[in-house]
């Protein structure tokens, strides 16, 4: 690993231990491989924030796919309501119909079997992969794709900010350095108005670098 990405990778895991949302119930380590599941279904285009209130009575009324499937879907749809997110409720009982048909009600360890399945994606398989069978690897979503892009001066859309990404999955702490990514680009890597004074990339920063190139050009 280059010292730019060690230094990427370090300083996120640094601050993520002292600011992360340790807290959020779906990353308690005790957490099934189906409770992670169903979080990153409700967690899709959703804040954690809002997820967080009725993910915790959720998964303790549902906490297998059988129990999910044996349930009246408006029952479904009102445990998800005060999300505001009654369509996931849909994409919750066909996907664990389909997990109880196809794998006995187990959630499935590999990437294409997880892809298969009603309402998930690239973000979500790699995400389940790391959190609960701790694959060494990235999920990258719009955060993440805004950090690695403003850090490392790559273009978000191109197939060089997914290659760049995987290549920093540190070893045995992939789940640790996925959450560091969203906490800190939901806090200080934002989409608007960045905190890149208080930083602490900001000294390796490419979009830092170039900010402030400019603004000394526009000084001189
Ligand atoms: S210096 Fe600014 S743009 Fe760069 S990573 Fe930090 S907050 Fe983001």
């Amino acid at each position: 690993m280059t010292s730019t990405r060690r230094v990427f990778v370090e300083r996120l895991l640094d601050w993520y231990h002292e600011n992360g949302r340790h807290a959020l119930p779906w990353r308690e380590d005790s957490r099934t491989a189906f409770e992670i599941l169903v979080a990153e279904v409700l967690l899709q285009r959703t804040t954690a924030s809002a997820v967080e209130g009725a993910y915790v009575s959720f998964v303790a009324r549902y906490p297998t796919p059988a129990c999910l499937v044996a349930a009246p879907s408006d029952r479904l749809v009102d445990a998800i309501e005060p999300l505001g997110l009654t369509k996931r409720a849909g994409h919750l009982e066909r996907c664990s119909a389909q997990l109880w048909e196809r794998y006995a009600g187990r959630v499935p360890a590999e990437r294409t079997a997880l892809l298969s399945l009603h309402g998930v994606g690239e973000y979500t398989a790699r995400s389940v992969l790391i959190h609960a069978f701790g694959e060494h690897t990235v999920a990258v979503d719009t955060n993440v794709r805004r950090l690695v892009s403003r850090f490392f001066g790559i273009d978000p859309h191109s197939d060089a900010l997914g290659e760049t990404a995987d290549a920093l999955a540190p070893e045995g702490r992939s789940g640790d350095f996925l959450h560091a990514m969203l906490d800190f680009a939901a806090s200080v890597c934002r989409a608007r108005e960045p905190r890149c004074d208080s930083c602490p990339l900001r000294t390796r920063c490419r979009r830092f670098e170039s900010g402030r190139a400019s603004r000394i050009e526009r000084s001189q």
